[in-house]
């Protein structure tokens, strides 16, 4: 059977589904598989023309154990999950005419309209899944800059083994990303708006690891997580790399590049071990905004926590990558002490230089580049006035790092990971167009609709977050439990 172990070796071997509800492992490290499965070209080959979801079966299929999610089940559980997507095909490719052999790859026709829909619609169903058959209840909490929050609120909504808490940093997400999560009316659902955090979501994150070390109070609500900490997360997004592939290249062996606009690090993980796994990519471009850890990581091998700053691509305003530690673990092949010396130094000084070899083995096949404001609206506005396609600001973030890198990129084609729906971010496509009237791409149903609901949230200061969430999360767990 896999298990699943700590990238920091200090957990024994736990199985999927342990994996899964523990969200982070015991020793404060990253759930990963005890050995990655690989996939052949004559599997590749076999794999050519499933859709979306036959392709997710085979590709789980090879990191959950039958005895645990049986084939029957798991293919309930890809079913219902995607259910609520809008289009066929689930994740569409468009090609663009502006561009030599350039695919846009549409991650967010989801009911939240961004990619996070891809991985927490599954994760979320197999949560409740296995929390139905073991009669539990859990506590689940995440902080997001802007698109975690409501895909992890649509998808707990309503679900009643399972209490979402769901932490933004207030003024820094879009007030369309603020609805998603406060207009949703279920009782299970908690928003925390809170006010003050100078490193956004970074200092969300911090106060969750904080909970999770009150060894009592995690015991008692029954804590866990479905940010990409969560295995469930990177291994669900492993298969839209496997999918793009399969859709644009002509034949099994050609090599492909994806451009992923990136801030924890979380999909261009799951790139990496699609990669690892057998997938022909040669390039994976770590496109970031200007709060560049993943461009310092991969350029000069430093890994370092600078001050926020707040761009038009909101999404990825994040300071530190936490899933790089998940890919590195297995470029070190699973030398889990290496990975703890250097979680451990980094979480000391804040900042860590790799040698030389370790740099060398880590970003092969990565290249990684820093995308302006100025060059992310020039782009939207380049590419809806040649061809009438409307990018979002992360995906202009990953078509701008591939013109930055151009001249690196061979001939290949090229996939562009679209990460949101442009609906999601009208002040900068107003910006970006020069226009106050926004245009029809730049609209969503679901965005309008939750304009007429009413709102509900706790707001909260950052310096007593800690505190009034130990005094909620605590108070709901006794009124839902009746004590
Ligand atoms: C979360 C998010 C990303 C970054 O994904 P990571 O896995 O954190 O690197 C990119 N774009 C959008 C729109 C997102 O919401």
């Amino acid at each position: 059977m896999l298990k699943y172990i700590s990238n920091r070796g200090g957990v024994a071997p736990v199985d999927f589904e342990t994996a899964i509800l523990d969200g982070f492992a015991a020793d404060g490290g990253l759930y990963v598989p005890q050995v990655l499965p690989s996939v052949s070209a004559e599997q590749l080959q076999q794999w050519k023309d499933l859709t979306y979801l036959e392709l997710a079966f085979e590709i789980l299929s090879l990191f959950i154990d039958r005895s645990i999610v049986s084939a029957d089940e798991l293919k309930e559980l890809l079913t219902s999950a995607y259910a609520p997507f809008e289009k066929q095909g689930i994740i569409p490719l468009q090609q663009l005419k502006s561009r030599k052999d350039t695919y846009i790859m549409e991650l967010f026709h989801g009911p939240t309209i961004s990619f996070k829909d891809i991985g927490l619609a599954f994760l979320v169903n197999l949560v409740n899944f296995f929390l139905q058959r073991k009669g539990q209840h859990l506590s689940l909490i995440v902080a997001t800059t802007g698109d975690t929050g409501p895909a992890t609120a649509y998808f707990s909504a309503g679900k009643s083994n399972i209490d979402a808490w769901v932490l933004y940093p207030k003024e820094m997400i879009t007030p369309e990303q603020e609805r998603q999560m406060t207009s949703l009316q279920h009782a299970n659902i908690h928003p925390f708006a809170v006010s003050n955090c100078p490193d956004g979501g970074d200092d969300l994150d911090a106060v969750i690891s904080k909970l999770y070390g009150n060894q009592d109070f995690k015991e008692k609500l029954q804590l866990s997580s479905v940010n990409s900490i969560n295995w469930g997360r990177v291994m669900m997004q492993t298969v839209h790399y496997f999918y793009a592939y399969l859709q644009v290249t002509d034949q099994v062996g050609e090599k492909i590049n994806l451009s992923v606009p990136s801030g924890g690090f979380g999909n261009l993980c799951a790139g990496a071990l699609a990669r690892e796994m057998g997938l022909p990519i040669k390039n994976l471009l770590a496109a970031n905004n200007k709060n560049a850890c993943l461009q310092r990581i991969f350029s000069t091998g430093t890994f370092s926590k600078e001050a926020l700053i707040n761009t038009e691509s909101s999404a990825i305003d994040i300071l530190i990558p936490f899933n790089f530690w998940r890919y590195l673990y297995f470029k070190v092949n699973g030398d889990s002490q290496k990975i703890k010396d250097w979680m451990d130094e980094f979480k000391a000084s804040g900042t860590l230089q790799f040698d030389p070899q370790v740099f060398a083995c880590y970003s092969q096949g990565f290249l990684a580049s820093s995308v302006t404001d100025e060059q992310t609206l020039a782009l939207i506005n380049e590419i809806y006035s040649e061809e009438g396609y409307l990018l979002d600001p992360h995906a202009a973030v990953g078509l701008g790092a591939s013109d930055i890198l151009t001249d690196q990129l061979g001939d290949e084609k090229l996939v562009v990971l679209a990460t949101a729906h442009p609906a999601k971010f009208p002040e900068t496509i107003r910006r970006a167009l020069n226009s106050a009237e926004l245009p029809p791409e730049a609209t969503h149903h679901s965005i309008e609709s939750a304009k007429k609901l009413s709102q509900k949230v706790h707001l909260c200061e950052y310096q007593v977050l800690e505190s009034a969430l130990i005094h909620a999360m605590q108070s709901n767990w006794e009124l839902t439990k009746g004590l």
